[in-house]
């Protein structure tokens, strides 16, 4: 169902690494009408996780079924079952699905079968917004490539390039990476950029917006040619349809949402607190309810995180927090301990709305209201993944 429209959506902030949340600073109210982030869980939508095709069905060689099945995935995901087949047949695609539909696996088990036919002449290079992104996609593609010679490796800003050199030492089939730090290697001409046979651009819409267009565009010029490309994200901008035409050739256009919709998967609820009302009491209080579990709270500034999430430990509640101010260590860090559970609360920016895959995140709590409608359907999409029921909460005034 779609209840709200386009109208009431801004145009989206730039935002590339570290500077993510630069511009919302400067104190900007979001004009979003809270009455779109109340909606009642309705997780066997019509769109829901399963289909009925085996992956036993779709011919793959036999190490990647194996490793495929070995990850626990049976049966394929709408978005899976629609992706799958027009890739190994070598189409082009732009994909649209909701948060936590398998969009990684549907772009990675067409890239391993082609890997597999070509290792020595095959060059995959996935292109992501923040670094976390990065990480999260080459560690799908290793559970998935194990035990097959494939190899890959993750370039992103925050880390020693020295070690990106050794990395570029061998061979490579799969290359993920923020934009900034790929187009270093570039310039240092230790990545060869005309080798890439296949480019995708995960969370596409973000990629073309104002923040990455420049650096995209350069890496798809040194690019070139290549055999396929691949646009995957859960959001859509009218607006990109020119870009997207420009970089696809003859694609398949999958869509098995609308681009502008949350995950039905996810319970929503708005909490008024009026102005003047202290808004961390209300957190605070809660969090007295054990079933927020695991819960990723968004703030719109990084000086807001580290506030909320140093307030929270002083009030008992295991937290921490990520955003672009923090070092790469530490944002790793705080990743692993809020997926191993020795944080309750991860306070984050925008940094940690897209993408980021931890298991049975209970709930997303917008301390603020989200600058846009894409944002918020990202942020909740933390929840609620892989067909489970999840839950957000947004404060309001
Ligand atoms: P998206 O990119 O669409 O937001 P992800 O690719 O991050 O979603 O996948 C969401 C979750 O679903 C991940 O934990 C992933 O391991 C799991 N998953 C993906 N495909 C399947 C499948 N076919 N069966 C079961 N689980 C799956
Ligand atoms: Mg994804």
């Amino acid at each position: 169902m779609n209840h709200f429209t386009r109208k009431n959506i801004r145009p989206s902030t730039p935002a590339r690494g570290s500077n993510l949340d630069r511009r919302q600073i400067k104190k900007k109210e979001s004009t979003l009408d809270p009455r779109l982030f109340v909606k009642k869980a309705q997780p066997s939508g019509q769109d829901g996780f399963r289909t009925e095709k085996t992956f036993t069905a779709l011919g793959l060689s036999p190490k990647l079924l194996q490793n495929i099945l070995a990850k626990g995935y049976e049966t394929l995901t709408t978005i899976q079952e629609q992706s799958i087949e027009p890739l190994l047949q070598g189409r082009d695609i732009m994909a649209i699905s909701k948060t936590g539909s398998g969009k990684t696996a549907a772009f990675l088990i067409p890239i391993i079968e082609h890997a597999l036919k070509d290792s020595r002449n095959y060059t995959a290079l996935v292109v992501t917004p923040t670094r976390e992104l990065a990480l999260q996609i080459e560690e799908e593609f290793k559970s998935l490539a194990i035990g097959m010679s494939l190899y890959s490796a993750t370039f992103i800003g925050g880390t020693n390039i020295n070690s990106d050199n050794q990395k570029l030492g061998r061979k490579l089939q799969v290359i993920v990476g923020t934009p900034g730090r790929l187009l270093d290697l570039s310039d240092r001409g230790v990545l060869d950029l005309r080798k890439v046979n296949t480019l995708v651009l995960d969370e596409f819409d973000r990629m073309l917006d104002m923040g990455f267009i420049l650096d995209v565009s350069k890496l798809v010029t040194r690019i070139g040619k290549r055999d396929q490309t691949l646009l995957f994200s859960a959001t859509m901008e009218p607006g990109q349809k020119k870009l997207i035409d420009g970089l696809l050739a003859n694609p398949v256009e999958v869509k098995v949402s609308n681009g502008a919709s949350t995950n039905e998967n996810i319970e929503q609820q708005t909490i008024r607190v009026p102005e003047g009302h202290d808004k961390f009491d209300v957190l605070a209080d809660l969090f007295a309810n054990p079933e927020l579990e695991k819960v990723i709270l968004f703030t719109e500034t990084k000086r807001l995180a580290d506030r909320l999430a140093k307030k929270l430990i002083q009030s008992g509640i295991q937290a921490g927090q990520i955003h672009g101010d923090k070092s790469q260590n530490f944002r790793n860090r705080m990743i692993d301990e809020f997926k191993s559970g020795d944080i309750r609360v991860l306070v984050a920016t925008d940094v940690a709305a897209r993408g980021i895959d931890v298991a049975d995140v209970s709930h997303v709590i917008n301390y603020q209201l989200p600058m846009t409608m894409d944002a918020y359907i990202h942020r909740i999409g933390r929840t609620g993944r892989a067909g489970k029921v999840g839950h957000a909460i947004t404060f309001v005034n």
